[in-house]
């Protein structure tokens, strides 16, 4: 079974699936990481602050998750 990963942006909460034609984050420009830089591990949750499997940090926010999911106006 192949396992699903994902493009993430650094520092915002913008993912989208590996097999998307997507390089750069469209919402700040950063580039955007489709494994962990330290260990090579695929980011197979697109909600990971942290790689699952050495602990180094994917992301810079501190923007709440939740705050994408749930918009209130
Ligand atoms: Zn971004
Ligand atoms: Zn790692």
């Amino acid at each position: 079974m192949a396992q699903d990963s994902y493009k993430i942006c650094p520092t915002c909460n913008f993912f989208c699936h590996i097999n998307e034609d997507k390089n750069y984050c469209p919402f700040c420009g950063q580039k955007l990481i489709t494994h962990c830089p330290r260990c090579g591990a695929p980011i197979t949750f697109p909600y990971s602050k942290f790689c699952e499997k050495c602990g180094t940090r994917l992301r810079v926010t501190d923007q709440p998750l939740e705050k994408v999911q749930h918009k209130k106006d």
